[in-house]
């Protein structure tokens, strides 16, 4: 283990409980939950048991839960589902997903602006809206910098502007902190995706009302009520619900310790690094009463973030090079969006953001999870600062 992973909104440990729920699905009752034997009856219980749970998390009846194999499938489904079934013009901000963004493009739909902050711009939104509207996507929470959208303003928007259009939100990064059922409630569509709460990877949840015409974007055995075809990942079903059981009964004390956690570190930053800029520097986070070291540096201005969102700008500091400095001394965090071949690539959000190509490049996303703790911080604080130094040096000595 490195000594400090702060790349848990690329994905978190898996806890405990998740781990010891799924074992048995690989094992003992390996069957197929559609078959009608003992064994088959065995995994549709656990099945059915999961989808209560996770229903009950997110706000939802269980009829309304579709299980998936991730995020970016939830986001295609409600994105290709709707516009499959309902046709017309699909709407979503810039700093989306690419889950969202692409399949939007796909579906020949418009994309609207983001504000310096990252969240959506309400006054273009307003203007994307019309009677050809048929679906709006717009995150609770983004991966990069953590700003929370403001989800029931842009659902009482869409109500007034485009009475028929249907809203989706991708919660994959606000389930650890934010109260989903509560603030989706109004949404008529919401995924979620294990690997980022503690569960395993390839599996998630789209939250389908009863009210969403949608067609299935993928075809065959009629599985989940004909929404998803497919053998269920039975296995990591019942681990993402044990893995949400787990986040839901700690989420307030979580998201107040790595809160003051992550204001401890972004802080400490603050204070031992020349030129460094907290991005969306704010009062604090949502979900709990802001604890933990005085604000210092940078004043907290403008939208609120996640509890484990710090996303950095180091002035004249090539973050690539950080990263790979930081690698060597330990500490696990990124830049950018991830990509396939695991490069980074110019991110996306931080352009929709108005940012210029230099400080695109010299921004880091330090991420904090449910089971960072004060050691990990210490070391990234004790790491950092070395680092930046180091690399500030060399292109001081180059130049
Ligand atoms: N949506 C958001 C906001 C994400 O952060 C991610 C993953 O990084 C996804 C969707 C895709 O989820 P998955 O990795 O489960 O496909």
């Amino acid at each position: 283990m490195p000594s400090a992973y702060l790349d848990h909104a690329a994905t978190t440990p898996m806890r405990p409980e998740a781990v010891a729920a799924m074992l048995a699905f690989l094992t003992d009752r390996f069957g197929n939950p559609s078959g009608s034997h003992s064994l088959a009856r065995s995994a549709r219980l656990a099945l059915d048991e999961a989808r209560d749970v996770m229903a009950e998390a997110l706000g939802a009846a269980p009829g309304q839960v579709v299980f998936t194999s991730g995020g970016t499938e939830a986001d295609n489904l409600a994105i290709g589902g709707v516009h499959a079934a309902r046709g017309g013009v699909v709407v979503c901000p810039a700093a989306e997903h690419h889950a969202v963004l692409h399949a939007v493009a796909a579906a020949g739909g418009t994309v609207v602006g983001v504000g310096r902050d990252g969240s959506v711009d309400l006054g273009e939104l307003a203007e994307a809206l019309g009677p050809q509207t048929t679906l709006v996507s717009v995150m609770l929470a983004n991966n990069e910098v953590g700003v929370v959208s403001p989800l029931g303003e842009v659902i009482a928007l869409v109500r007034e502007r485009a009475p028929e259009a249907l809203v989706h939100t991708d919660a994959v990064q606000g389930f650890s902190w934010l109260d989903v059922a509560r603030l989706a409630a109004d949404a008529d569509l919401v995924s979620v995706s294990a690997h980022k709460f503690g569960g395993p990877k390839g599996v998630g949840a789209l939250v389908v009302r009863d009210r969403v015409a949608l067609r299935p974007i993928l075809h065959g055995g009629g599985q989940e009520r004909d929404r998803r075809s497919g053998t269920p990942n039975v296995a990591g079903i019942v681990s993402m619900a044990a893995a949400a059981q787990a986040t839901l009964a700690t989420r307030p004390e979580t998201v107040s310790r790595v809160s003051a956690l992550r204001d401890r570190l972004t802080d400490g930053l603050l204070e031992a690094v020349p030129d460094v800029v907290a991005t969306g520097a704010d009062s604090g986070s949502v979900g709990a009463p802001r604890v933990g070291a005085p604000s210092v540096g940078t004043p907290r201005v403008g939208a609120p973030r996640v509890a484990g969102s710090c996303h950095l700008r180091f002035t004249g500091v090539e973050a690539e090079a950080l990263l790979v400095l930081l690698d060597d001394a330990g500490v696990c965090a990124s830049a950018g969006s991830a990509c396939s071949s695991g490069a980074t690539e110019a991110s996306h959000v931080l352009r929709a953001m108005g940012w210029t190509t230099a400080e695109v490049g010299s921004s880091v996303r330090l991420s904090l999870g449910w089971c960072s703790t004060a050691a990990e911080v210490d070391h990234a604080l004790a790491v950092i600062p070395k680092a930046v130094a180091r690399l500030r040096d060399a292109v001081f000595s180059l130049g």
